[in-house]
């Protein structure tokens, strides 16, 4: 006989661990019985040399992690973002003007982001997920077939187990083999660009100043940790970024310095170095018969704004409205009106989103002198006006939009 759950969860890293905590973690007043599956043991992702990266945690994402008491186990490692600035700069320039600068003026309502590094965030909702009565693991072991049928769907696994489920939730990333087996398609394509992703320790604070410079191969942007540390996403070609993950340490960090300016004084590479080929997809259908979509699994961005995994909370905490209210009413939680209601909150915002990240990618990943004239004038125009600046920080911190509960930090 399968062991039946309310929700099966694919995938236990950020997406999946989010949704396994909003939908049956210890501060939902109706937890659902819920199972999470991983090929892999989810303990191994709270180690350095696994992930490397760090995500900018905008305001509304925090509100989220508040309302699941997860935030309480970040905020010691979370960085507030006090400032932006943007530049539009060359390698190697002796100058970079700051075109547009985001101040604690223009955030009234405190930082727009933190940064916490992924491995801290992993932790923390491991954590929270383990802490449940109601979560069970079931990892180190591939699911391999899926199941859909009209009153249950059913997971198969490799070592073959099966559990049942109302509600599959796939957070089983950009390759998702749950979408596939939903005959669901993506639209995108993949960039010429790869993220190059590292710690870096510097000589002096940083201040919480996070730096976009938009460069001719793409952003290379510096991140503010806690102490005297930035997160580095350097883009460059996939090329050029295979040749550079091949350099020695001193070669990578000599290439580097180029880029990253003397501002911080001396600087030294703080963990590995991690490469990330970026594209654009966007899945067809978010859902399928008894079959929700979250996170990459979903949708892939450039992560020139540091906005993919907000987008995945913004994914979870509206699929945790639309299976709460449902089963709240005594409705099935994996039942066509959740779905539809869930479909239709995420498909519309998220197209927009990427559309809006390819777009500037387009703008700003190029030489052409026209496109710099013009870019640049915009920059500056929008640094002169000062309440379409706080627009951009309300966008950038999560406040447009219709927010889920989670994301205005009520509770379900
Ligand atoms: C360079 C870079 C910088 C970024 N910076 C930011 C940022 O600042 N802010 C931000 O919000 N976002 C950022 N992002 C985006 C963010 O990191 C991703 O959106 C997020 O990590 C995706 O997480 P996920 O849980 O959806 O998928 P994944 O991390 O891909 O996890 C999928 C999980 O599913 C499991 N799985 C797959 N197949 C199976 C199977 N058959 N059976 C069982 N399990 C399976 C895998 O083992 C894995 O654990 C960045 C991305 C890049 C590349």
């Amino acid at each position: 006989m399968d062991k039946v759950f309310d929700v099966i969860v694919v995938g236990a890293a950020l997406n999946g661990l989010a949704a396994a905590v909003a939908l049956g973690g210890n501060a939902v007043r109706r937890p659902l019985d819920v199972l999470v599956v991983d090929a892999k043991d989810p303990a191994s992702f709270t180690s350095p040399a696994f992930d490397g990266r760090a995500s900018a945690i905008t305001a509304a994402a925090r509100r989220m992690f508040e309302a699941l008491d997860v935030w309480p186990a970040l905020e010691p490692d979370a960085q507030p973002m006090t400032e932006i600035i943007v530049t539009d700069s060359r390698p190697n320039a002796a100058r970079r003007p700051v075109l547009l600068a985001f101040g604690e003026d223009d955030m009234p309502h405190g930082p727009s982001a933190h940064m916490i590094e992924n491995r801290q965030l992993y932790a923390a909702m491991l954590n929270a997920a383990q802490g449940s009565p109601h979560i069970e693991f079931a990892t180190g072991t591939p699911v391999e077939q899926f199941d859909r049928g009209p009153g249950l769907a059913r997971v198969r696994l490799a070592d073959g187990r099966n559990f049942s489920a109302s509600l599959v939730v796939a957070a089983d990333g950009r390759n998702s083999p749950a979408r596939e087996a939903a005959g669901i398609s993506m639209v995108g394509w993949p960039y010429d660009q790869m993220g190059l992703v590292a710690t870096v320790a510097h000589e002096l604070p940083h201040g919480g100043r996070a730096e976009e410079h938009f460069m001719p191969s793409g952003p290379f942007a510096i991140l503010p940790l806690p102490g005297n540390r930035s997160s580095l996403v350097w883009t460059e070609t996939i090329a050029k970024g295979e040749r550079k993950l091949a350099l020695s340490d001193d070669e990578f960090l000599a290439e580097m310095s180029k880029r990253f300016g003397t501002h911080l004084g001396a600087i030294s590479l703080a963990s590995g170095r991690h490469g990330y080929p970026l594209a654009l997809w966007v899945a067809r259908e978010f859902t399928a018969d008894r079959l929700a979509l979250v996170g990459d699994a979903a949708h892939v961005l450039h992560p020139l704004a540091g906005l993919g995994f907000n987008l995945g909370l913004r994914d979870v905490a509206a699929l945790a409205d639309s299976v709460h209210d449902a089963v709240a009413l005594g409705l099935d939680p994996g039942g066509a009106p959740v779905l539809d209601r869930y479909s239709s909150w995420r498909r519309f915002d998220t197209v927009v989103t990427a559309a809006a990240m390819d777009g500037m990618n387009r703008l700003f990943s190029n030489s052409n002198p026209l496109l710099a004239l013009l870019r640049d004038a915009g920059l500056m125009a929008v640094n002169r006006i000062a309440p379409l600046k706080r627009g951009f920080v309300g966008e950038a911190a999560g406040q447009g939009g219709l927010l889920p509960r989670l994301l205005r930090g009520e509770r379900n």
